[in-house]
């Protein structure tokens, strides 16, 4: 049984240096987080700040250049189904039904069959694809897919889900409606949630926390708590003033760093 006190992600002064092709890139510099079981974390930020590094890195995809990636203490040893990481383009197996998809990561660790389709139907239905069990990825729309896709990480006994850009690919209403269905999922399972964003109204939606990511080298600027009641009204000030401090935040990554300020 997980020690409740430790928690369930702990990043320690991570840094990754990437080289390839002669050049050397510092995407991640002295990344502290620690993420407690139950969270829901989003990293924002602009593009090219370390965020996907970062997600990665928890994934057990990339080790650490400098400092230490646990969980639940340990040193996270490389990709493990307890960790499970959802793309924004979904990742499917285009070969495999939905049914399939979604048990392959229990079939593949040998679960017995009927287990295999007992766990294949439950996250089924949880993802609300009865309808769909036969059907194979390219007869799904974006939104399934992504659905497809956070059903199979949990089928495969997740304990955080590691994702990254989830919805980007998605048109903004059916992007709306699986952030409402992705907190519901997390409030119904209690799963851990670490989501990469850098939209700004997305992760004030979501987030318990906010970690803004700056660039150059990547790292983390600051971490804001949202202390709003869910479902979050994003017309409510509230919601309105965090966007507004975030987006200076944001934006003030891109000014370059010799400008002056005008009066
Ligand atoms: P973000 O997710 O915030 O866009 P990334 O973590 O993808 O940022 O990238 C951070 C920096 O590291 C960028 O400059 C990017 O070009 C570089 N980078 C990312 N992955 C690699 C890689 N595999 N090899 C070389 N450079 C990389």
């Amino acid at each position: 049984m997980a020690d409740p006190t430790v928690p369930i992600l702990d990043m320690r002064a991570v840094g990754k240096t990437y080289r390839a092709n002669g050049r050397t890139t510092e995407a991640l510099r002295e990344a502290n987080l620690t993420v407690s079981r139950g969270e829901f974390v989003c990293l924002l930020g602009a593009s090219g700040c370390g965020k996907s590094t970062l997600l990665r890195v928890a994934a057990g995809f990339e080790a650490p250049t400098s400092g230490q990636a646990l969980m639940w203490g340990k040193p996270i040893p490389g990709p493990g189904p307890s960790r499970g990481m959802v793309f924004q383009d979904y990742g499917l197996f285009p070969w495999l039904t939905v049914r399939d998809n979604i048990g392959f990561g229990p079939k593949s660790r040998k679960r017995p069959t009927a287990e295999v389709r007992e766990t294949a139907e439950r996250y089924i239905s949880l993802v609300g694809l009865q309808a769909f069990a036969d059907a194979y990825p390219h007869q799904l729309s974006g939104g399934m897919k992504q659905r497809v896709a956070i059903a199979r990480v949990l089928a495969n006994e997740a304990e955080v889900v590691l994702m990254d850009e989830p919805f980007g690919a998605l048109d903004a209403m059916t992007r709306e409606r699986l952030q409402d269905e992705l907190l519901e999922l997390w409030s119904r399972t209690g799963l851990t949630i670490l989501f990469v964003t850098h939209a700004i109204e997305e992760a004030i939606f979501l987030a318990d926390r906010i970690v803004m990511m700056s660039p150059g080298p990547g790292r983390i600027e600051a971490v804001h708590e949202v202390d709003l009641p869910r479902r979050r009204d994003v017309s409510s000030p509230a919601f309105n003033d965090l966007r507004r401090m975030l987006a200076a935040q944001l934006h003030s990554h891109h000014a370059p760093r010799t400008a002056t300020v005008a009066a």
